[in-house]
């Protein structure tokens, strides 16, 4: 197997029904590589027409090909696929790299642990089952059915693309679903080259799809009558849109969307720890990833020194080209999302924040769209910094007195997607972690994810889990069955039994 990472510049078209097809408009779009400013590929623009043609594929495949194979088989699928996966993943990451600017380094670790998504769920693939059920009549069976919903769209954002994605193929493909995926504009590429591994671990032509294309062709997918459910991931106000036309024909959603989760700093915390989970929280990725830690709640007595600890070591953070090994703060992933980070910079310096370090475009690096780590300091609860996603480096510090006041702090949120707990005190961190308003909470780590642990948001933050066996529920439907196993004649007719 192999994967395209090199020029020439690349025309690819949507993967429907396993063959590769034009926009039906002719329509396209190109896709830049952050780092330098340049488009190195093409792809289709998808319209109407082209996800109903995905769709009508799904939906075939569905009530075909795909439903004669046994959870088995579809589980070994699952296994070749992470395979092949693990054989190009460094291919991989280079892909997704030039698309959306992240460090190489994180994109060949995201890689490396991609397999695992297909291999946890490939074993889930025949632990799929309903139950038998008691009932008040000794004749009278009841069992559940849990059968795949159908045609999932998938929709899913530019800042981890395979990763994204995998979390909600590897379960709707181990429940018996088909799937149409519409990855985001910005690095749709790594999705495309998936799809010939996807042909050579053995799905048949129709299971997985793949249409290219902006926020039309993505609300094209969420609003058609044939999708069966609807998982997204991205950003809070689309994810709305999303849900809102999902409904129209009543699909079931999954969203997975924005945060502004707070990381709190206990004076009896391991402070070298907890700056490491500082730095790792929200200037690994560019601060880029849903769970950017970007508000760090500081106990008083160590608000100072923790400020200098996490500026002593962002200032000496290396910025440059992505694809080199040393990089540790690439690019942000579009033009337009480096204005969107300096206008939020902009907002926070009115405010009042206290800038500490960076707050504007690194010299030196013209071509690309890179942006300095940005730490601003004695944030207050009303700031736009404080309320807003930026979804960029940016890092905002507060301080608190006590314990019920970190609290009240960290959930004064409309977000609910993560927080980090940072102490030594172990009944502290357990009290905390029960009494904060968010998905997944990390104690004296940040940033941690597996395939076998539920992960979702509250709140703004989303609706739904993935992840974990807990998402199988998200991809699967329940029937309820009543069998009389009794031989005697009817009773009466008008008596409900
Ligand atoms: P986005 O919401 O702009 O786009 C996400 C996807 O939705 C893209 O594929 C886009 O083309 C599509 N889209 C846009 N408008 C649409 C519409 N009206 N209907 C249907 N689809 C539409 O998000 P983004 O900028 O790509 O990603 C960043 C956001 O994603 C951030 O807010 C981040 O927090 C969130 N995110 C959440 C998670 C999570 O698991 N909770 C993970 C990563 C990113």
């Amino acid at each position: 197997v192999s994967v395209s990472t090199e020029r020439p510049f690349k025309r690819y078209g949507h993967y429907i029904g396993g063959e590769w097809r034009r926009a039906a408009t002719e329509e396209t779009f190109e896709s830049v590589n952050p780092a330098t400013g340049e488009a190195w590929y093409q792809a289709a623009q998808g319209g109407d027409a082209d996800v109903d043609r995905a769709v009508r594929a799904a939906r075939a495949a569905f009530e075909g090909v795909w439903s004669e194979h046994t959870p088995l088989q579809r589980g070994k699928l699952l296994r070749n696929l992470g395979d092949l996966i693990a054989e190009v993943g460094d291919d991989l990451a280079i892909v997704e790299t030039r698309d959306n600017g992240k460090l190489i380094r994180e994109m060949r670790g995201q890689m490396r642990s991609l397999p695992e998504w297909f291999y946890y769920f490939s074993g889930a693939a025949d632990k799929i089952h309903g139950e038998t059920i008691p009932t008040p009549t000794r004749e009278i069976l009841n069992y559940t059915l849990r059968e795949p919903v159908g045609v999932v769209g998938a929709i899913t954002p530019w800042n981890s693309p395979l990763l994204l994605t995998a979390l909600k193929l590897a379960p709707a493909l181990a429940a018996g679903n088909t799937i149409v995926i519409k990855p985001s504009e910005h690095a749709s590429a790594s999705i495309l080259e998936l799809m010939p591994l996807v042909e050579r671990a053995g799905f048949p032509p129709g299971v997985v799809n793949a249409i290219t294309g902006d926020g039309r062709t993505g609300h094209a997918l969420a609003a058609h009558p044939g999708v069966d459910k609807v998982a997204f991931t991205g950003g809070t106000e689309t994810g709305r849109r999303v849900g809102v036309a999902a409904m129209e024909h009543l699909a079931p959603i999954t969203l997975e969307l924005g945060g502004k989760s707070p990381q709190l700093v206990f004076s009896d915390a391991d402070l070298d720890a907890a700056t490491f989970g500082i730095i790792a929280g929200v200037f690994a990725a560019a601060g880029q990833t849903c769970v950017a830690g970007s508000r760090a709640l500081v106990q008083h007595s160590v608000y100072e020194e923790v400020i200098d600890r996490v500026a002593e070591r962002t200032e000496r953070i290396r910025i440059g080209d992505p694809l080199e090994d040393d990089t540790e703060l690439g690019p942000l992933a579009f033009k337009e999302h480096r204005e969107r980070v300096a206008a939020h910079v902009a907002v926070a310096e009115s405010e009042g924040g206290r800038l500490v370090l960076g707050g504007k475009q690194p010299p030196g690096l013209d071509q690309g769209w890179f942006y300095e780590p940005t730490i601003f300091a004695d944030l207050s609860p009303r700031m736009s910094l404080f309320r807003n996603e930026v979804f960029g480096p940016v890092l905002g510090v507060l301080p608190f007195k006590d314990e019920d006041e970190a609290v009240e702090i960290a959930n004064d949120t409309r977000y609910g997607l993560a927080a980090g707990i940072w102490t030594q005190n172990l009944p502290r961190a357990h009290r905390v972690a029960a009494k904060l308003r968010a998905g997944t909470v990390w104690i004296n780590t940040y940033r941690t994810l597996a395939p076998s642990s539920p992960f979702g948001g509250f709140g703004d933050s989303g609706i739904g889990k993935e992840n974990g066996l807990e998402v199988l529920r998200e991809y699967t439907r329940l029937k309820s069955v009543w069998v009389n196993t009794s031989s005697a004649p009817p009773g009466d007719p008008f008596v409900l039994r």
